[in-house]
């Protein structure tokens, strides 16, 4: 099966990309949503975390609170080191076991901060989300109702616009209307399933 990995920045547009991609009848497995049911209570990976984190990065129901870690570790550089250290390889491996049981020509892997983790083994080519910065800072602000503060603090914590473009095979350049996405999305998709019969 051909794995197409999909990545880009905060409010680049990778969940509004890959729900198009969904409604082509593609498989879509997302590294995050991997990641939270990694560290379910009871999971061995949120034993670990609270090993090296310490308890007070659990709400009082025992679950991850996700915020407080991510604010632990966000100027803590070897704190996120340990964090990957526990998260990546069952990442890895979960990725493995979702993607062995699918039969469609292609799949979508996506991985949010590839450009950052380097998961390029798992993938057979790069997707690149891409939009300008002013753009996905007000999506984000939009979204998240966050402040403008906020919304630039994780973008200047992500990897730059360039280094993910380096990386990418095929780019999306979501800088215009839904409509627009939604021809790159199909034109990509035929795309993908050439390549996929290709092989
Ligand atoms: P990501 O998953 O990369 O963080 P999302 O797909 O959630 O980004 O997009 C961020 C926000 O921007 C969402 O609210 C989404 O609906 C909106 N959005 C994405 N692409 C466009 C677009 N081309 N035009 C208008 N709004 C968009």
């Amino acid at each position: 099966m051909l794995i197409v990995g999909l990545t880009g920045g905060i409010g680049s547009g990778k969940t509004t990309v890959s729900d198009r991609f969904a409604h082509c009848n593609v498989p879509i497995i997302d590294t995050d949503l991997l990641a939270r049911e990694l560290v379910e209570p009871g999971q061995p990976a949120l034993a670990e975390i609270t090993t090296a984190f310490g308890s007070d990065c659990l709400d009082e129901a025992g679950r991850l609170d996700r915020t407080r870690l991510r604010e632990r570790v966000f100027a803590d550089a070897e704190g996120r080191k340990r964090l990957e250290a526990i998260l990546h390889p069952r990442i890895r491996i979960l990725a493995r076991q979702r993607i062995a049981n699918l039969t469609s020509p292609y799949c979508l892997l996506v991985i949010p901060l590839l450009a950052e983790t380097g998961m390029t083994d798992l993938i057979d080519r790069v997707l690149v989300v891409d939009a300008p910065e002013a753009e996905q800072l007000r999506r984000v602000m939009v979204r998240d109702r966050s402040g403008e503060e906020q919304a630039r603090r994780i973008l200047t914590a992500q990897a730059s616009r360039e280094q993910r473009l380096a990386l990418a095979n095929e780019v999306v350049e979501n800088s215009g209307d839904f409509a627009d996405l939604d021809r790159q999305v199909a034109a990509l998709h035929q795309r993908y399933l050439a390549l996929a019969h290709a092989r």
